[in-house]
């Protein structure tokens, strides 16, 4: 199976999920010309690419070797596993790492203890607990936008 033709320059993204964070990935890198294929268990989740998307969508699980071999990962120049489930993105992210020979696989991580087990594998982490902490800690370090609006509207 030949899955790209004129765009193959451009690099491959296998994303792994195709949920809220997962969609919207595909989404972008897909708009930005980029060779994306999505997977996912559940074949009703590609309903939440945009009708813009331009990559492949591959139904399967993505702890299964068959269906990795399906998405051809072993040609992605990025894998990025984004499931809700740590253990699958785990599971994947070391497959891709290790079976694949995947130079860059990025996860993304529910349970910030677990990083320590990623960076040993070489794996890239998104951790959404961490970062929504820190946006909030920066939004509360600048004066409160909100109520300066508020005051201004009041004058
Ligand atoms: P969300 O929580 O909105 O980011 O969605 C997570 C997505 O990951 C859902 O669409 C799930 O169907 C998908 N997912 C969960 N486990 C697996 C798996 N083992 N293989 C492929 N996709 C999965």
């Amino acid at each position: 199976m030949e899955l790209w033709g004129k765009k193959t320059d451009r690099g491959y993204t296998v994303v792994i999920g195709c949920g809220r964070l997962g969609a919207n990935l595909a989404n972008t890198l897909s708009d930005g010309g980029g060779n994306v294929l999505i997977i996912d268990k559940n074949k009703d989740a590609f309903r939440k690419l945009s009708p813009s998307f331009g990559g492949l969508a591959v139904t399967g699980d993505a702890t299964d070797l068959s269906a990795l071999r399906e998405a051809q990962i072993n040609k992605a120049d990025v894998v990025v596993a984004v499931t809700n489930d740590d253990n699958v993105n785990i599971m994947a992210a070391q497959l891709a790492r290790e079976m694949f020979q995947n130079r860059r696989v990025i996860a993304r991580l529910y349970d910030p203890e677990r990083e320590c087990v990623y960076r040993e594998l070489g794996i890239d982490t998104i951790c959404p607990a961490v970062l929504s902490a820190q946006e909030i800690a920066r939004i509360l370090s600048e004066p409160d936008a909100a109520e300066e609006r508020v005051r201004e509207s009041s004058i």
